[in-house]
């Protein structure tokens, strides 16, 4: 359904907000505009209706009624008052009895002039006496024009609006009407115009806001498309695709940028489990293919007791070329899945490491290597039996890879608030270049020299994995043809110096 869709969600709302503005605009502007409109015309009739009224209020000149010529207005003859003097209230006639007759309606030529006999500006006016007869109406009246009906003396101007009129009236004291009005067709439709083009610009806009929104929200979404995408692509096997985004600015180039780096990752680790896979295999398929082939070579003729017993003994070599190594493999195992578990005592570093060298002494006599200890006590906090499996790692190799009656050099220390060893080497080295990987699971500096001597290569790499559980870190530097140097930091506890529960008392 295009509704889950983020983009359609955004712009759908986008227009639903812009069309809210754009309704209370629009019918704001459309009420200000009406009111306006009708307000002027309301000025436009009062101002009509006020000079209407006075001429009918004043009557025709009082001479020329009587058949005298028409009162002269002007400075010193003030208009004639149809009225009560001043300050006297009004009265009508007795109820009852009937007022004067119909009277004529004279308006003066600048009242007339507000009128448009001719109908181009539609004003038109009547005026009812008191006894409602009409007096005068303008000759763009419209027929029948209903008199206004009267509530009371109001002399109040009033408006009313009649089919397609409006008009605004009020009664004289003295009881006449006057009525002014205009045709509201042409206001109406000037109104209705205003209100198509706000309609016209209202979609306008909004078609704009929506399709603005639109793209807006296509180019914000569009990397995220192309996240899917090459995740898609990832997960489908293809490890070395990564996200291109143009903009790495914004979230959603951090992501990108976050992803990228997550995958790469992943990709190393791929390849990093296939390497170790690999390996694994191949150093199992060595001493199994010893097995057999002493197997079926014995087996392939009658053999003397002497031959069957080498055969056996290369045999069970293998096997035990096997069972180190899987014994290996399994315990990088437990470590990947953090399952072993570090004991955290004091202990001291420098007994643990007096107890592995007595270990290795005998081999070391045996390939006329001199080990050299200067043991300094160095209290440490950790796991001293997988300490102990660290020395001894490190022991056998500066053994094995020693040249004949070189020397091993071992201290321990306290530095800087850390138990230190070192075991120093005057053997083969290590290259330059193979420097950075002898921690790595399976490498070989010397691959022919180790494979000969059933070594396994996850020596170092698990002597690593102890230390680094231990917060701990080790360090190797090697001169090619001299010899190596291997330093271990681990945490030291200060005033805690006890032996080492599993190795015993030093000797
Ligand atoms: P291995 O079982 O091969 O000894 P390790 O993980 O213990 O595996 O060591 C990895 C590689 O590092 C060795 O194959 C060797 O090439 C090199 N190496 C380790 N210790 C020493 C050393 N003391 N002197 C020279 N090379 C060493």
């Amino acid at each position: 359904m295009f509704l889950h869709s983020i983009r359609w969600r955004l712009t759908l709302w986008l227009a639903f907000l812009l069309g809210c503005v754009l309704s209370g605009f629009g019918v704001t502007a459309y009420q200000l505009h009406r009111v306006n409109q009708f307000t002027q015309l309301d000025q436009e009739l009062e101002r009509r209706l006020t000079a209407v009224s006075a001429d009918v209020r004043r009557g025709p000149p009082f001479g020329e009624r009587m058949g005298r010529p028409p009162f002269e207005e002007g400075p010193g003859h003030p208009p004639p008052r149809h009225g009560p003097p001043d300050g006297m209230p009004f009265r009508g006639p007795p109820e009852g009895r009937p007022g004067p007759g119909p009277r004529e309606i004279r308006l003066s030529a600048q009242t007339a002039g507000l009128f448009d006999e001719a109908d181009t500006n539609g004003f038109y006016f009547a005026t009812w006496s008191r006894e409602s007869a009409l007096l005068k109406s303008s000759t763009n009246a419209p027929p029948a024009v209903p008199h206004p009906e009267r509530l009371g003396r109001d002399t109040r101007t009033h408006t009313r609006t009649r089919e397609t009129f409006s008009e605004a009236y009020h009664f004289t004291e003295l009881g006449d009407c006057v009525l002014v009005g205009r045709s509201i067709v042409a206001d109406l439709h000037s109104i209705h115009r205003f209100a198509g083009w706000l309609i016209i610009a209202g979609s306008a806009v909004l078609a704009l806001g929506v399709a603005g929104g639109w793209r807006l929200a296509s180019n914000a979404l569009r990397p995220v498309a192309d996240i899917s995408a090459t995740a898609s692509r990832i997960s489908a096997g293809k490890l070395s695709e990564r996200i291109s985004v143009a903009e790495t600015d914004n979230e959603l180039g951090h992501l990108a940028g976050v992803l990228n780096s997550t995958f790469a990752r992943l990709e190393a680790a791929f390849a990093q489990q296939e390497q170790f896979t690999a390996d694994a295999s191949h150093e199992l398929r060595t001493p199994l293919a010893v097995l057999i082939s002493e197997a079926q070579t014995t087996l392939a003729r009658e053999r003397t007791a002497g031959e069957y017993r080498e055969t056996v003994e290369a045999c069970l070599e293998a096997a035990q070329q096997m069972s180190r190594l899987t014994e290996s493999l399994l315990q990088l195992a437990r470590f990947d899945a953090g399952q072993e578990n570090f004991a955290r005592h004091p202990f001291d570093l420098a007994e643990t490491t007096r107890a592995c060298v007595e270990q290795i002494y005998a081999l070391a006599l045996q390939r006329g290597i001199r080990v050299e200890c200067d043991l300094k006590p160095a209290p440490a906090l950790g796991d001293a039996n997988r300490i102990g499996q660290v020395v001894t790692n490190l022991l056998t190799n500066a053994i094995y890879y020693n040249h004949e009656h070189g020397e091993i050099r071992v201290a321990t220390a306290v530095q800087d608030g850390q138990a230190i060893l070192t075991v120093a080497d005057t053997g083969i080295g290590i290259d330059t270049e193979d420097l950075p990987h002898v921690f790595e699971r399976f490498y070989r500096a010397d691959k022919s020299r180790a494979r000969t001597q059933g070594r396994t290569g996850l020596g170092l790499a698990i002597t690593k994995a102890i230390i680094e559980a231990q917060s701990g870190n080790i360090e190797v530097s090697s001169e090619h043809g001299k010899g190596s140097v291997f330093v271990v930091r681990i945490p030291s506890a200060p005033g805690a110096c006890v032996p080492s529960p599993s190795l015993g008392a030093p000797t």
